[in-house]
């Protein structure tokens, strides 16, 4: 049986000093264990939160990386300098960074890559526009990002990998997904990696749900077979993330 991961994606909100507050304030709450619990923070807020969260189950995650080891990349951040501030997990290919900051399928590949080369936990983000929903093209896009993230990537490392299918239209609109929407493409998400590695593979792989989960419908979209738990937006910085981890 797989364990749930709800994630909190903090986006860009949250000084150091703010974020150790909401940290210390969510802690108690969230830590029961029965789920793995992470909030993706900024890239400063990793090593206090960190800290605020040391003795406890809670994990700390980027939002995201670049592939290169070190260099000339002005205002990137590696994987090693992640790891090494504390993060066990980080956001790879979000749609934020797909519209915004030209994020694509390639990048993706090669941030998923050298996130496990160097022992970070990779959060894939996969989904789909309005507009591609409603040209019916959502499986098979959703089946090509998966496709294309996981290349090269050896069974048991993708064994250990998450993939949240975020619905772009869902995300900070507060239009969530039936949870027949979002199971049937967590489900696809699954059968693709079951083409790709083995059955094995396909079962133990996390897929996560994301686009306006909050503690009115966090429920229901978790008890379906496919959808193993969230990354959670805007409600990851309230009090209501902790109705949302004990659903
Ligand atoms: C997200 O940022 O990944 C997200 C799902 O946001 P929201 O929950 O606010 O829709």
């Amino acid at each position: 049986m797989r364990k749930k991961i709800i994630a909190g994606n903090w986006k860009m909100n949250k000084t150091p000093a703010e974020a150790v507050q909401l940290a210390e304030s969510l802690k108690g709450s969230v830590n029961s264990g029965k789920a793995d619990v992470i909030f993706c923070v900024p890239a400063i807020d990793i090593i206090p939160v960190a800290k605020a969260l040391e003795g406890t189950n809670i994990a700390v995650g980027g939002q995201n990386m670049y592939f290169e080891d070190s260099g000339a990349f002005t205002g990137e951040i590696s994987a090693k300098m992640l790891l090494d501030a504390g993060a066990k997990y980080v956001i790879i290919g979000h749609s934020e960074r797909r519209q915004f900051f030209a994020e694509t399928d390639e990048t993706v590949n090669k941030k998923v890559l050298k996130a496990i080369e160097s022992g970070i936990i990779p959060i894939i983000c996969v989904g789909e526009s309005l507009t591609q929903r409603e040209q019916g093209i959502t499986v098979d896009l959703v089946r090509l990002q998966t496709k294309i993230a996981l290349k090269d990537v050896s069974a048991a490392d993708a064994a250990n990998v998450v993939i949240a299918y975020e619905p772009i239209w869902a995300i900070g609109t507060g239009k969530t997904a039936t949870s027949e929407q979002a199971q049937e493409v967590c489900k696809a998400i699954r059968d693709v990696v079951g083409e790709i590695y083995d059955k094995n593979v396909s079962e133990k792989i996390r897929v996560q749900y994301g686009g306006s989960v909050n503690a009115a419908n966090a429920a229901e979209l978790f008890a379906m077979p496919d959808i193993d738990g969230g990354l959670v937006g805007g409600a990851s910085l309230k009090a209501e993330f902790e109705k949302i981890v004990n659903y």
